[in-house]
């Protein structure tokens, strides 16, 4: 076992402690996802890439992980105070459609990208709006413990019954409460929040359930606490999502769910992913210039160049986007699958031919950077160091990379050749079809698109993207 004993960053405690699971062997993941009312963001991706690292250091740890992120497709207000539209319903009435088709479409953008971006599946993807019975549970069981009160918009968590409320986020509620705007009538501090909204007595909402304290739909907070809870149990170990939840959304969390179940913490490990910047280019789903993994293939970019461009910043830094840097990832990339898959030829595959006085370093080098708080630009760095080190042999190169690549997740076992011939470039007929196939793209006939691709696929020829466009290059 080459994987030292995992420390993180938990902002809970501010930090890096030991990764101590709850039970021996295992480990539970819960990651907020997607409020699928409009595309995934590259950002939003970074939020998700984390986990998936994490979950991958994990299991090659040889823990038995569970990962669980939700899908939001109900309750996420506009405004993190509970004011404004519900983003879900606003989306389906601007576009004349139900909010299950506006879901479903960028669920699936989300989960298409999440692959283009090598990461592993989710065990349990929970939708908010299939949830709603335990949603209205656990409002019971903290009104029952007498920590709501009920106004005309809804039911509202009182959060002077959970002294501890501000801990978490080392929130000073007193300034809250002498500069905080509560513009919902009868709510009683700014820092209250929503656990069920209840519709407005004059209007029908595209999504409505029956509750004990009337129609309506549950609070965005309330989803991830009542989902976690049911997927992995009353305490788990690791809850993760982005640096803008830690003051509202992972508070609530915390309060609702540490009250309701009675346990304390009620998760162990709190890791939260800084925000990618876009300097010049807006990010935001609202403003319309909307940056996402299709932006990166348009431009003739792998996804996975993107993946590897997340592991050379700390998920703990804000890290800054650019296509440049994005391209510039692809070269290295393209670099290290080009001596992996030379070396894993060059021994048929086999991983366990190294010299281990000769690759034992490397691993514990390796392993030991991703082990401390997931270090992912100094393993990368092991990693290139690997690639070209001249003293490996093919059998020590390929041993460490396969080995590596349980977390990069670049999928070096079955990967091409980047820099092999162009088979295009020698043959027109080939040359014709993938000008073929980018006409068929460009005009959105997929279905062309996709014929051609099997037409070269069943010739043994992958498409692959380049700085300089699409390439069909020899599967090896
Ligand atoms: P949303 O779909 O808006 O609920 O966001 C999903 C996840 O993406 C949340 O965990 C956010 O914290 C995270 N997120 C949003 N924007 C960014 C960004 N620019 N960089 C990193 N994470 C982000
Ligand atoms: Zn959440």
């Amino acid at each position: 076992m080459s994987v030292p004993a995992i420390h993180l960053y938990d902002t809970r405690r501010r930090a890096v402690v030991p990764f101590e699971p709850l039970v021996e062997g295992k480990a539970g993941i819960y990651t907020c996802g997607p409020t699928v009312y409009a595309p995934q963001t590259l950002g939003n991706m970074r939020s998700q890439f984390t986990p998936d690292v994490l979950r991958r250091l994990l299991i090659a740890a040889g823990y038995e992980v569970t990962f669980v992120t939700n899908i939001t497709d109900v309750g996420h207000l506009v405004s993190d105070a509970d004011e404004g539209d519900d983003k879900m319903e606003k989306s389906a009435r601007a576009q004349g459609i139900s909010a299950a088709d506006v879901a479903a479409h960028w669920t699936e953008q989300w989960a298409t990208d999440r692959r283009r971006l090598g990461m592993l599946e989710p065990d349990v993807r929970p939708a908010a709006s299939e949830h709603i019975a335990e949603q209205i549970a656990m409002v019971q069981a903290l009104e029952a413990q007498g920590r709501t009160y009920l106004i005309d918009d809804g039911v509202y968590f009182d959060v002077s019954t959970f002294p501890a409320y501000a801990d978490f986020a080392h929130l000073n509620l007193d300034e809250l409460e002498a500069t905080g705007r509560v513009e919902t009538a009868g709510k009683r501090h700014p820092a209250d929040f929503a656990l069920w909204k209840l519709s407005p007595p004059d209007s029908t909402r595209l999504q409505e359930w029956d509750s004990p304290w009337g129609v309506g739909f549950p609070g965005w907070h309330i989803e991830c606490s009542a989902m976690a809870t049911k997927y992995l149990g009353e305490r788990f170990d690791i809850h993760t999502g982005g640096v803008d939840h830690i003051r509202v959304h992972h508070t609530n969390e915390v309060a609702q769910s540490e009250c309701s179940l009675d346990v304390h913490p009620w998760v162990s490990i709190w890791v939260h992913t800084e925000f990618l910047d876009l300097k010049g280019r807006k990010i935001s789903k609202s403003a319309g210039d909307v940056l996402v993994v299709d932006t990166l293939v348009e431009e003739g970019i792998d996804p996975l160049a993107f993946r590897y461009f997340l592991f050379q910043a700390h998920y703990r830094s804000q890290q800054e986007f650019s296509i440049e840097g994005v391209r510039s990832a692809g070269t290295a990339l393209r670099r290290i699958v080009h001596h992996a898959v030379a070396a894993r030829d060059a021994v048929d595959g086999a991983v366990n031919q190294d010299d281990p006085a000769r690759t034992q370093p490397y691993r514990d080098e390796f392993w030991g950077h991703l082990a401390d708080d997931l270090n992912t630009p100094r393993a990368l760095a092991v990693v290139a160091t690997v690639a070209r080190d001249a003293q490996l042999s093919a059998a020590d190169r390929w041993s460490l990379l396969a080995d590596f690549d349980q977390v990069l997740g670049f999928g070096l076992a079955d990967a091409t050749d980047p820099e092999a011939a162009d088979d295009s470039a020698a043959d027109p007929r080939i040359a014709a079809l993938l000008a073929e196939r980018t006409a068929a793209r460009a005009a959105k006939d997929w279905a062309e698109a996709d014929r051609i691709r099997d037409v070269l696929a069943a010739e043994g020829l992958e498409i692959v993207d380049t700085p300089d466009g699409p390439v069909a290059r020899r599967r090896t």
